[in-house]
Formats: C-alpha cells, sequence, structure tokens
C-alpha cells in the first residue's frame, strides 16, 4: 500500500498509509484462494466471513462486500488500519504459508473506506421491544454492544465521561494513523441505528450504577470503560516537570488539539530530547506524535529486546523509517532532575533476557555494573494502564485481584442486569477484542433480557453466485490455469 514518504510525514499529522485504490485491491483479492474451510475466519476475534468480502471485491462489488462485512462488524474502516492482522486473519491465511498472505485488513480498510465516501449504510429492520439498556463509555466495546442491542431493538443510550466519543480511538490514536473523519464516519452508523450518546457524563459521579438500574428506568446496563488509568514504574523522580504519561500526551493533542495552540487553548510544554518508556502501540504513538509535535529527538527506552517488542509490525517500522532511536534492552532505574526541578535525563540500567516469563516472552534481567546515563528534557511513560476506579468504588461491583471489573463466560458481573466487557475486563487489548466483547455481551443482554436469539440480528447473506456463470471451484481452477505457462 502507498505510503507517504518518510521525511515528509515525520513532519505533518495527516494519514501515513494512503490506502489501496479499487485496482490494487482487486489484484490483492485476486490472491485470496476463497478457501472452503478458511482459518482466516476463526482467526478474527469477530469471525467475519472473509472469503465473502474479498470475494466481492473481485467481482468489484464493493457495495456488496461491504454488506459481508457489515454482518459482522461496525468498524471495517478503523480495524482495517489499526488491527494487528499478523497476529490474527492474515497470521492464520494460508496463502501467507508460503508468500505473503492476503492484505485482508488493508482491504477491509478498502471496502469501509468506500461506505463512508458513499454513504452506504446497512440499516436493518428495527421493531422496538420496550426495553432499555443503558451502555457506560463510548470505546470500542461500547459502541459494538450498543449496535447490536439497538438493531434487537432496545432503546440505547450510551453515556461518556469525555466531551466526544471514540474511547481510545478518539483520544489515543493519533490522526496520523487514524483520522477523525474516519472515527466520524463509522460513528455515524450507530447514530443511524438511534442509539443516543450523551457525552460529559461520568457514571459513578452523577449517578451510581445502581441509579441506572433502579431508578432511571434501564433494564440492563453494560460497562465499557477502558483500561484508562496511566501505570508508572514508582522510581525516584516521577514527579519532576517534564514527566507525563502517554495518554496524557496523546489525549492532549487528539482530543484537546494542543498540537494547534493558540488556535485551541490546549497548551503543551513539549521536550526537545523526549524519551519515551515502552514499545507498545502506545509508545509508537507518543514518539511519533513527539517527531510531528517538532521535538529534535526522539528516543525509545525498552527492556526487551526488538523482537520481543508488542507493538504492530507496521507502527514499529513506520517509527524506524522517520527517525526515532530504539534502545532496546535498556530499563530507568531514576529520573534525574535540574535545579528548577524540571527532568534533565534518566539513569538506566542494560538489560540481558533469561527464561521466558508467564507471558511467553523472555524475562529482561540487568545486567551488573553496565548502569548508564540518559539525557532527556520531556520523558514519557507508556508501558501500561490500570483500570479507572470510579465504578468500583461507587459501586458493590466484584473486582477481580488486580482491579478489573469480574465477569463470568457471558459477561455478567455481580450486579444482577450488569455486564462488562473490552478493556475493563480484559485489561488492555485490542480494538478487535473489545469490539468482540461488546458484541458477546449484547448477545448476554438479548437472552437476559428473553429478547430473541441476537444470531439473528444479523441476517445471513445468500450464498454467493458464481462469477460470469462460473461455480467458484472453476473459477479458482480457471485462475490456477491462466497463471500456468
Ligand atoms: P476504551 O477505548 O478505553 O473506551 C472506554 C471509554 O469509556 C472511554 O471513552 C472513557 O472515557 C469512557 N469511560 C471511562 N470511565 C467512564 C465512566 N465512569 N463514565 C462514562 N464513561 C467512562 N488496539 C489495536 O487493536 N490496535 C492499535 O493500533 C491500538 N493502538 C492503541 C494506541 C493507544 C495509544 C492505546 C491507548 C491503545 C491502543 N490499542 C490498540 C488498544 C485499544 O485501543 C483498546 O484495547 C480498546 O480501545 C479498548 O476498548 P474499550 O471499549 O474496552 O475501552
Ligand atoms: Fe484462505 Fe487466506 Fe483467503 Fe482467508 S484470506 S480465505 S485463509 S486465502
Amino acid at each position: 500500500m502507498p505510503v507517504q514518504d518518510a521525511d515528509t510525514r515525520r513532519r505533518n499529522f495527516a494519514e501515513v498509509t494512503l490506502g489501496f485504490d479499487l485496482a490494487a485491491a482487486r489484484r490483492e483479492a485476486e490472491r485470496c484462494l476463497l478457501c472452503a474451510a478458511p482459518d482466516c475466519v476463526p482467526a478474527c476475534p469477530v469471525h467475519i466471513d472473509i472469503p465473502a468480502f474479498i470475494e466481492q471485491i473481485g467481482r468489484k462489488d464493493i457495495h456488496a462486500a461491504y454488506r459481508a462485512l457489515s454482518e459482522s462488524t461496525l468498524l471495517p474502516a478503523i480495524c482495517g488500519r489499526v488491527c494487528p492482522q499478523e497476529n490474527q486473519c492474515e497470521g492464520a491465511c494460508v496463502v501467507g504459508r508460503g508468500l505473503d498472505p492476503v492484505a485482508i485488513g488493508r482491504l477491509e480498510r478498502f471496502v469501509g473506506d468506500q461506505a463512508i465516501i458513499e454513504q452506504w449504510h446497512e440499516q436493518p429492520h428495527i421493531e422496538p421491544n420496550g426495553r432499555k439498556v443503558a451502555v457506560v463509555g463510548s470505546g470500542p466495546a461500547g459502541m459494538a454492544c450498543a449496535a447490536d442491542l439497538a438493531k434487537a431493538g432496545c432503546a440505547v443510550t450510551i453515556y461518556e465521561a469525555l466531551h466526544k466519543p471514540g474511547g481510545v480511538l478518539r483520544y489515543g490514536i493519533p490522526e496520523f494513523r487514524l483520522p477523525a473523519h474516519v472515527l466520524d464516519g463509522e460513528y455515524a452508523h450507530l447514530q443511524r441505528l438511534g442509539v443516543r450518546i450523551e457525552c460529559n457524563t461520568l457514571v459513578g459521579r452523577l449517578f451510581s450504577l445502581q441509579q441506572l438500574r433502579a431508578e432511571m428506568g434501564f433494564d440492563a446496563v453494560f460497562v465499557g470503560t477502558g483500561a484508562g488509568t496511566p501505570r508508572f514504574m514508582n522510581i525516584p523522580g516521577e514527579s519532576l516537570n517534564g514527566v507525563l504519561s502517554a495518554n496524557e500526551l496523546l489525549t492532549r493533542c487528539n482530543l484537546m488539539q494542543a498540537s494547534d495552540f493558540p488556535a485551541h487553548d490546549t497548551p503543551l510544554d513539549l521536550g526537545r530530547r523526549v524519551v519515551v518508556i515502552g514499545a507498545g502501540n502506545t509508545a509508537m504513538d507518543a514518539l511519533r506524535l513527539s517527531l510531528r509535535l517538532g521535538a529534535e529527538e526522539v528516543h525509545c527506552l525498552y527492556r526487551r529486546g526488538r523482537e520481543e517488542c508488542p507493538a504492530r509490525v507496521e507502527e514499529l517500522q513506520h517509527a524506524e523509517e522517520e527517525g526515532v532511536e530504539f534502545h532496546w534492552l535498556s530499563a530507568p532505574t531514576e529520573l534525574l532532575g535540574d535545579e528548577q526541578g524540571a527532568v534533565a535525563g534518566l539513569r538506566c540500567q542494560r538489560m540481558e533476557l533469561g527464561e521466558s516469563d508467564a507471558s511467553g516472552r523472555r524475562r529482561p534481567m540487568p545486567l551488573a555494573g553496565r548502569d548508564f546515563e540518559f539525557a532527556a528534557d520531556m520523558v514519557v511513560y507508556a508501558i501500561g494502564t490500570d483500570p479507572n476506579p470510579i465504578l468500583g468504588q461507587t459501586s458493590p461491583l466484584a473486582l477481580d485481584e488486580r482491579g478489573y471489573i469480574a465477569a463470568d463466560a457471558d459477561l455478567a458481573t455481580s450486579l444482577q442486569g450488569v455486564f462488562a466487557g473490552g478493556d475493563i475486563v480484559t485489561g488492555s487489548a485490542t480494538v478487535i477484542q473489545a469490539m468482540g466483547a461488546g458484541r458477546q455481551a449484547a448477545a448476554s443482554i438479548c437472552r437476559y433480557l428473553c429478547l430473541r436469539d441476537s444470531a439473528e440480528i444479523y441476517r445471513k447473506q445468500p450464498p454467493a453466485t458464481g462469477l460470469f456463470g462460473l461455480a467458484e471451484g472453476e473459477r479458482n481452477f480457471l485462475r490456477l490455469r491462466e497463471a500456468m505457462p
């Protein structure tokens, strides 16, 4: 897929990847073998019928491809951009055993983008059932849950603490990776389904979960409040000026438009030599955003090696191309300050990798006598997040030992009629996993409210007919014959 040149894009906020055109999408679609028992489908957390939508691209019927996608996902243009496909559908694609796997994510994005441009929307027939459901949090888990419940006929209201909906998709992932118009375009589908959204509403402070059920007339509640509390290392120096979390940096820019100061009134005192600790997707976003905001040097410190880097492969490659300097096997032990109380550097230790830990990754161990100092005038923490504690503090919801909401296999919590899913249950995961949890919870809520089987919410498409009168098997055979000398 074409991308903006690295030297140009490192100083602008426009989207880095430029997307397929129809010809490129069709060429890529032609690589799909349309497997009868595809491995990619079970590897997708929401089980998109991948061969079905790819086949429609091959037929140039992009609207039909969109219809096939819409049976399982609300957010194809978003997931096509941000899903870690290499670990999900593309990781399982049989073509990938010998060649590059079919670029399923890029094809999904292509179709999702066309749907936004053409304003396609799959509006099912909705028969109101008189049930009211509240959804707390407007991230991908809340959006997916709200969409399925609205399709099942419930009157759904989403309560969102921030002033704009979207969760991490809005405040976390920057414009150069996920443009706001794409999020707005896919969010509009939710509004067309009749879902109401109330922003600036912090549940647990304005009203409690119990009040939603007992006083505000909601028959069920879904909690998808994510894991947005930044984690720190508890090492000396963390209260120095110039030390902040990646969530703060990203929120100030993405949601509060600090990059556009003074047109927007949230300034950001950016350092010239920025160090980001951590190497996940959040770290890559903070690193690349700092470059675009004008930092002269941007460094990444990570206690494991490049092999263990948890970010999407594409984000890591893009960060490297843009000039981020990576320091693998390096961990800070102290932040150093100047006489004005501002951060001036980090004391670090060199690491080596030992045996695998519970996560399956090799455990980093400090190397004795290999300490070093590293200059920095801004330090950004991107080492993970914890759950927001408000709902746990203001309701009798049972939490697990890490402070996340405890939910059973149906995503039911300890409070009757209250379900939960996404990062607030699993800890920080992925957009599509959160969406999958939202859909699962919607199905459980339908069962709880004795509504019709939620599997019927999405009507199954009739099986695709042959192309130019050729049966599918023959079509592939024809392609094989054509490819042979
Ligand atoms: P969230 O998206 O966190 O949404 C929760 C929402 O609930 C928020 O809007 C919050 O304001 C609201 N809320 C919280 N408490 C309350 C309350 N008490 N009352 C009302 N509203 C409340 N995943 C990928 O798959 N690919 C990526 O490339 C990727 N990049 C990422 C980059 C960053 C910077 C971050 C932080 C995460 C990234 N992730 C990525 C992870 C992914 O975004 C999350 O797993 C996903 O958004 C979780 O969805 P969610 O709906 O559970 O929660
Ligand atoms: Fe088969 Fe790969 Fe096509 Fe999925 S994307 S149907 S695994 S060839």
